[in-house]
């Protein structure tokens, strides 16, 4: 049976106990998300939010304190090793070790997964993270990158349906994000759910279907990313004069005006209150001479903030 949701969170709530003067905090209330199969879904919110909390309890590594989770199907609390067969994570923290070399690291995950010999991918998954060469070197020599590369590698063993990403790029070089998410595409595509969280914006923006925001262990909003970016009625026209713009000049309402370093002007205003026109005949009412212009449109940067600050 095709498999519609990857991931039903119910009700999920996580105090973390509180030990001498540290008090209980309560890291998850009563948050409520379900993960279409097939996408590449993108968990967001500030430090803090509950996003590794989530991700951690969906992996088996922490109890929660009340509600319900299912993955692919299977309630973690009724069949707790099918639910864990499923999933695969790559944690935020690099916990490994020192005296493993890569291909007994995933031999040794595979047998914890209970994957037998024959159906091992050790050789191709070193391959895919670009560990080939590594694969018999001691973990503790490894550079920071390529343990990165081995908790992906760990993460695909038992080749679980949901691929869980804990900030993989946090701190990672342009080299190693390429190839992290290259392969998540192509994981993707081969037909993996994939789950990630990160701190990069514009990241989460380029990659993912569909996002949900959390805040303070709660849900702020859960929607695809087009129209996560079509909520923001923002518009900014950048405009390049022939000749330095006067100094002050009548703009219609609503309209702010940036000068910037370049002596470009940016005009932003809101699309449902201003046309494009007006702010045109604006500039050309002032004796200004377009050479270029050009238009931002307001990315997940802005959706975020604007979703997450009067939580705070
Ligand atoms: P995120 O990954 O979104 O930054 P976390 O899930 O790591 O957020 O943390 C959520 C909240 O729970 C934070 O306030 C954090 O300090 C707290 N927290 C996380 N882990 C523990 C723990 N082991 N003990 C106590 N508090 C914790
Ligand atoms: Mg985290």
């Amino acid at each position: 049976m095709a498999q519609n949701q990857a991931i039903e969170i119910e009700g999920l709530t996580k105090t973390y106990g509180g030990s001498g003067k540290q008090p209980p905090k309560q890291a998850l209330k009563d948050l409520n998300l379900t993960i279409p199969a097939g996408s590449i879904f993108g968990l967001l919110g500030p430090n803090g939010a509950g996003k590794s909390t989530t991700i951690n309890i969906l992996a088996g590594l922490v109890n929660k304190t009340a509600g319900r989770v299912k993955i692919w199907g299977f309630d973690q609390d009724v069949n707790p090793r099918q639910a864990r067969a499923a999933i695969g994570v790559m944690p935020q923290e690099i916990n490994m070790d020192p005296f493993f070399t890569p291909r007994a690291a995933l031999e040794t995950q595979a047998g914890l997964y209970g994957v037998p010999k024959a159906e091992r991918w050790t050789d191709e998954i070193l391959a895919l993270v670009g560990l080939t060469d590594q694969a018999e070197a001691y973990a503790r020599n490894l550079s920071g990158g390529m343990k990165r590369r081995l908790l992906l590698a760990k993460a695909l063993v038992h080749r679980p349906q949901i691929l869980v990403l804990d900030e993989p790029t946090a701190g990672v070089d342009i080299e190693l994000r390429a190839m992290l998410w290259a392969n998540v595409r192509r994981l993707n595509q081969e037909g993996m759910t994939i789950i990630l969280t990160t701190h990069y914006l514009e990241e989460a923006e380029a990659m993912c279907d569909e996002i949900a925001i959390i805040d303070k262990g709660a849900l702020v909003v859960r929607d695809t990313t087009q129209n996560l970016l079509g909520r923001m009625d923002g518009k900014t026209l950048v405009v390049e004069p022939e000749s330095p713009a006067p100094a002050d000049f009548a703009l219609p309402e609503g309209v702010t005006l940036e000068r910037r370093a370049d002596g470009r002007l940016a005009f932003t205003y809101h699309r449902k209150a201003v046309g494009a026109e007006s702010v045109l005949d604006a500039i050309r009412a002032a004796g200004i001479s377009i050479r270029d212009v050009a238009s931002e449109q307001p990315g997940l940067e802005e959706v975020f903030v604007s979703l997450t600050s009067h939580h705070r």
